[in-house]
């Protein structure tokens, strides 16, 4: 079915990829075609994808909506540099403060570490004056592979060998907001934190935390950022995490759904913040051009017109209930949870063999650090599939545990 056999077509790019391509990932498959939620390898074999690209493909594939406006886009102006006013992103400001609600200003990048770094900058602009440049983020946290945003990262896998680190920064539990004040010094100007941690492993932080979290920033003069992005667009069931928490941030940054697919990702600031990155203090070639700009709008008009925010709220719930039954009825599971079409199942085992399962059985899904299994699907992922998702889920933890049993009965007659 996969790259195991030399013959596949699979194999033939895997090949190539032991010479041209630098061995920083590790891919099972050649993808080469996608249509909604399915996407088909390089050997014709079809997959249910909860992964959307990594919390990527809000729309799913080919979603005729993105398809239309990319290539409408395309055949009138690609790019154009930030020296020139763009009328697409003279469009996408607007929207995206009309969805946060209120008054919001953008600067437009191309990915999520580029949206947090650009935050960081803000913070120590904003603290030039106060003498303030710190930015304390949590544990388990991440927020991207530059060196700046791997430092803020709260996970020490992704630092390993990078030395000297960025001064700057300053981690503490998640939750713990004791913990947090003792961590702010005179010089702390920012705390950015994940509404709920992703690549930590689907945490949702209690939004009674977050409200305290505010009150403190609010009462020592700091800036509040949350990192929103992989969760935001509709993902957790609003535009934005931090809209079910009751917490308004000074900035957040966005990148992943955002453009469905096309690179784009955004500083959203607030609008009182605007001036701290004047002329000339940051800048991007690519950031917000037409095309990714065209593409981001898609993206919102669709999510609005097809109520994908409210259908990943209503999904995302059904399949929490769903996979806490499969939870008790696999003891292996330890855990479900998450927020709307952003859920985790940690295992009592690494999840690595569950997902080549899966992959067997013709579904995509992905790892959250060792242990928990994320599911991330496109937003326009139907009940039907859910269903087929966690039936395969369900197959796959009974073989895994009778293929477990099998090897202890095999081990104990040895
Ligand atoms: C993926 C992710 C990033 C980094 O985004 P890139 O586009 O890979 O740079 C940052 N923060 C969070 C929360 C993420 O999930």
């Amino acid at each position: 079915m996969e790259t195991a056999s030399s013959q596949t077509a699979g194999a033939a790019i895997a090949r190539v990829y032991e010479q041209f391509i630098l061995p920083t990932y590790s891919p099972a498959l050649a993808l080469v075609r996608g249509a909604g939620c399915h996407v088909w390898d390089a050997d014709g074999n079809r997959y249910l994808d909860l992964t959307a690209g990594i919390a990527v493909n809000v729309l799913g594939h080919a979603h005729p909506a993105l398809v239309q406006a990319i290539s409408q886009q395309a055949a009138r102006l690609i790019h154009v540099s930030n020296n020139f006013y763009n009328e697409r992103q003279a469009e996408l400001g607007p929207r995206l403060a009309a969805v946060a609600g209120g008054d919001w200003s953008c600067f437009f990048c191309n990915s999520g570490a580029e949206a947090n770094e650009a935050l960081i900058k803000l913070a120590r602009r904003w603290g030039r004056d106060r003498g303030r440049y710190r930015v304390v983020t949590l544990l388990g946290s991440f927020h991207g592979r530059t060196l700046a945003t791997l430092t803020a990262t709260g996970q020490e896998k992704v630092k390993e060998g990078f030395q000297p680190l960025p001064d700057g920064f300053a981690h503490v539990p998640a939750g713990d907001l004791a913990a947090l004040e003792r961590a702010v010094t005179s010089d702390t100007a920012a705390v950015l934190v994940e509404a709920v941690q992703g690549e930590g492993g689907i945490i949702v932080l209690d939004p009674e935390y977050l409200r305290q979290l505010r009150q403190f920033c609010d009462r020592r003069e700091l800036l509040l950022f949350v990192d929103e992005v992989q969760t935001g667009m509709g993902r957790t069931g609003s535009w934005f995490a931090w809209q079910q928490t009751g917490v308004r941030p000074d900035a957040f940054s966005l990148a992943k759904g955002l453009g469905g697919g096309v690179p784009i990702g955004a500083a959203v600031v607030d609008r009182r913040l605007r001036a701290v990155l004047g002329p000339g203090t940051h800048a991007s070639t690519f950031g917000g051009n037409p095309l990714a700009t065209a593409a981001a709008l898609a993206v919102i008009d669709t999510i609005e017109r097809e109520g994908l925010a409210e259908h990943a709220r209503a999904l995302g719930a059904w399949m929490l209930a769903e996979l806490g039954r499969l939870a008790g009825r696999h003891p292996i599971v330890k855990d479900v949870r998450g927020k709307g079409l952003m859920i985790g199942l940690l295992l009592d085992a690494p999840v690595r063999p569950l997902l080549d399962r899966l992959r067997a059985a013709g579904v995509l899904a992905l790892a959250a650090g060792e242990r928990v299994l994320r599911l991330v699907p496109p937003l326009v992922l139907t009940q039907a599939e859910a269903a087929q998702a966690i039936a395969a889920l369900e197959r796959c933890l009974g073989e895994w545990a009778a293929a477990a049993a099998g090897a202890d009965t095999a081990a104990a007659r040895a």
